[in-house]
């Protein structure tokens, strides 16, 4: 029985959304659901969080109540569900009478699946004289950090929404956020009553996201420079105020770039058009502020640039998590600069004590991310509670080394005074005793006769600040949730402490006196496996077909599967169907002319396309090699792929050789120079630009000594793709 609902949601998944497999946690959480349970979820943006609420409303009795706090982001979700074949509506400020009488008959007639409606509406009295009538399934709580005033969003009006449910009946809860520190999640969770909740966390970790920060010097320049590199793609520009919007917007125009601003103070009709303009591709780069909550939905963003520094890491996460949001390309650059900061804390003086004390804890987080020479993934991963044990090596502090130092004294010295203040202080404190400040709160404390006192007294409070931080990222101390900013001990430190080691930390950089801060080229993206003219084809029939329905390009087909198309030039339905992100709805109503211009497409340039009776088994292997290039493009371990995909590493390498036999140029460099020296690949190049073979065995016997089979295997790859491809 079990077995059969496994395989109902399997078949579900692939009929309505056209995705051959659930996600991370989207099955069990689905599960959990359907088995009526309150389900707490996090999941970063773009992970998948809709789907986790829309296909248990699907196979169940009744409505789900969707409650969620961007009006522009409920169109833009019931759009697309529309475009799926599902009855889907939304409830808000923004429709006539008329049109809400028609969704309440609707729903009352049991039709509707899911009704989104805004916590403004939940509240009106007519509205819940309608719930009431309304067999509901569950209730989804979208973006749930709305509730906690320690988050970055907070919304009064979430407050109440326990309270309306309560009254609705004894429903169950699925809330869902893609940002919420322990501290955050413990507020949601006691608010909503839901501590027996299951929680479902998935890792944060955008895989395919490069964070990237500069300082904020010759910012004009760096960013033109910036999106040329990216010239025809998508992108977002977040600035602080609406005039830097107008500003640069307009210096993205005048610089031959398809641009438009976008701010709360623009008249909603040109805010409006500016928005579709982007949507709809006939802008590339839309330039924002971040006060706005933009709602922005589209899976092909490919750059998200903060021109100025963000309030909250929050914020930064939930901006940055904008970009490739389909898993494909997605390049985070932030412009950081301290005077931001300060501006920033001043926007806050006028506001309540402990309102302000948060933002400016907030932008603590943000200014010690920003300046910390850390792999900048393990800090994010850190701050959102997860732990990260490696570096990621796809970040600016990954890609070019910074400064190390050896910290075992330093260390013993922050935990030292952690334990002797009692672990009941935080950052700023410590670091005052340890340099033994005289100020009146160390001096009230009698903190000025510890031993630790002053034991600091000759670095700097920045480099106090910094051990404080690396500290805690290496868990050696933690946050009590408790008690926002105390720091105490962990098991770890305490081990530390009783038996002293080596440990390695980084100089945080100083922005202050860059003069010219060393830049990270990005390589050109090796051959697609896909074919580029097709898919610049398909990209302008979904452009069109969009204008004629009304709807943004990416709700007809999104780029991976118009990329897969490219790639498998399917020409019936039936082979349609077979690409990821293609159900049969989709086949049904948006199918035809794409066939058609495949088909075209393929008699003009005599293309083999794979028979269909074969579609089946060779989509998976090319599945694979898909997988792999993108992977590889992505600068991925090797170990990880393999492991990832299930295979060897030695059946890994058979794959990028037959890729590689194949004409397709791939970029090993990243993976090489990390197992090998630069004299040591000049070596093994050396030998097979003058042997008269390429076999592996030839090499082995001539090399064998000083390298293995695999490092051989690698640069004979790198050396076809070099020379021969
Ligand atoms: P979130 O709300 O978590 O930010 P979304 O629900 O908007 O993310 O999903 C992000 C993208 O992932 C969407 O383009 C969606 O179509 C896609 N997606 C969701 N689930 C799957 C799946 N199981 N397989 C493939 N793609 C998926
Ligand atoms: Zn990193």
């Amino acid at each position: 029985m079990l077995v059969d609902q496994k395989e109902i949601l399997k078949d579900k998944l692939k009929e309505i959304f056209g995705y051959d497999q659930f996600r991370g946690n989207q099955e069990a959480i689905i599960q959990n659901i359907l088995d009526k349970k309150n389900t707490f979820v996090i999941m970063p943006t773009g992970a998948g969080k809709s789907l986790c609420y829309q296909l248990p409303a699907l196979v169940q009795a009744g409505t789900a109540i969707v409650i969620s706090p961007l009006i522009a982001l409920m169109k833009n979700q019931v759009d697309q569900l529309n475009a799926f074949g599902i009855n889907a509506h939304f409830l808000n400020s923004t429709l006539s009478k008329s049109e809400i009488n028609r969704v309440k008959k609707e729903t009352l007639e049991g039709k509707t699946k899911l009704l989104y409606v805004a916590p403004e509406s939940l509240t009106k009295e007519d509205n819940l004289d309608f719930l009431h009538k309304v067999h509901i399934s569950f209730v989804a709580i979208d973006e749930a950090h709305c509730i906690s005033e320690w988050g970055h969003d907070f919304r009064p009006e979430y407050r109440r929404i326990r309270q309306i449910i309560g009254q609705l009946g004894n429903l169950p809860v699925i809330a869902l956020t893609a940002t919420a520190t322990p501290k955050v999640q413990q507020d949601i969770q006691r608010n909503l009553q839901m501590e027996d909740a299951d929680l479902f966390k998935s890792s944060f970790n955008r895989k395919n996201l490069y964070y990237e920060i500069r300082p904020k010097k010759d910012i004009k320049k760096q960013l033109v420079r910036f999106v040329s590199q990216h010239k025809g793609k998508s992108g977002i520009v977040y600035c602080l105020s609406r005039k830097k919007v107008e500003e640069i917007a307009e210096l993205l125009r005048v610089n031959g770039f398809k641009a438009a601003p976008y701010h709360a103070g623009l008249d909603s009709n040109v805010r409006m058009q500016n928005q579709d303009a982007f949507l709809n591709e006939d802008c590339d780069i839309i330039v924002a502020t971040i006060a706005f909550g933009m709602g922005i939905d589209k899976p092909d963003v490919r750059f998200v640039v903060h021109y100025d520094t963000p309030k909250s890491l929050e914020g930064y996460y939930q901006e940055t998590g904008r970009a490739g949001r389909d898993g494909l390309e997605g390049n985070c650059l932030m412009f950081y600069s301290y005077n931001d900061i300060l501006k920033l804390e001043k926007f806050s003086k006028d506001k309540p004590v402990t309102e302000r004390d948060n933002a400016k804890l907030l932008l603590q987080e943000m200014s010690s991310y920003a300046e910390s020479s850390v792999c900048r993934r393990r800090q994010l991963l850190h701050y959102f509670g997860e732990s990260f044990d490696t570096d990621c090596g796809f970040c600016d502090n990954c890609k070019v080394p910074r400064e190390k130092y050896e910290a075992e004294n330093y260390l013993l010295q922050v935990l030292r005074a952690v334990q002797q203040t009692e672990e009941r202080f935080g950052l700023n404190h410590l670091v005052d005793v340890i340099r033994g400040s005289e100020n009146q709160y160390v001096l009230s404390y009698g903190h000025n006769q510890l031993p630790v006192y002053g034991q600091g007294a000759e670095e700097t409070q920045e480099l106090w600040q910094s051990v404080v931080r690396q500290s805690l990222l290496y868990e050696f101390l933690e946050k009590d949730i408790e008690n926002i900013g105390t720091l105490k001990l962990t098991q770890r430190g305490r081990d530390f402490m009783a038996m002293p080691y080596s440990v390695t930390f980084t100089r945080d950089h100083d922005y202050s006196t860059t003069e010219e801060e060393e830049e990270v080229e990005k390589e050109v993206p090796v051959l697609k496996p896909h074919d580029e003219a097709l898919v610049a084809i398909l990209k302008s029939l979904r452009k069109t077909i969009a204008r004629q329905k009304g709807l943004p390009p990416y709700v007809i087909f999104q780029d991976p599967s118009l990329e897969e198309m490219a790639t498998f030039f399917p020409t019936t339905k039936d082979a349609l169907s077979h690409i990821n992100g293609v159900g049969m709805g989709k086949v049904a109503k948006f199918g035809t002319p794409f066939i058609q211009a495949i088909q075209q497409y393929v008699e003009e340039n005599n293309i083999d396309t794979i028979a269909d009776v074969v579609v089946k088994s060779s989509v998976n292997r090319s599945k694979t090699k898909i997988f792999v290039i993108q992977q590889i493009d992505r600068k991925i371990d090797l170990f990880e792929i393999a492991e990832s995909q299930n295979i060897s590493m030695d059946e890994l390498l058979s794959e990028i050789e037959h890729i590689c036999y194949s004409g397709t140029k791939l970029n090993l460099d990243y993976y090489l120079e990390s197992i090998l020296d630069e004299d040591q690949q000049a070596d093994i190049a050396d030998y097979f630009l003058n042997a008269q073979t390429d076999n592996i065995r030839t090499a082995l016997e001539e090399l064998g000594d000083d390298y293995t089979e695999e490092e051989l295997r690698l640069m004979r790859i790198k050396f076809l793709s070099e020379y021969a491809n």
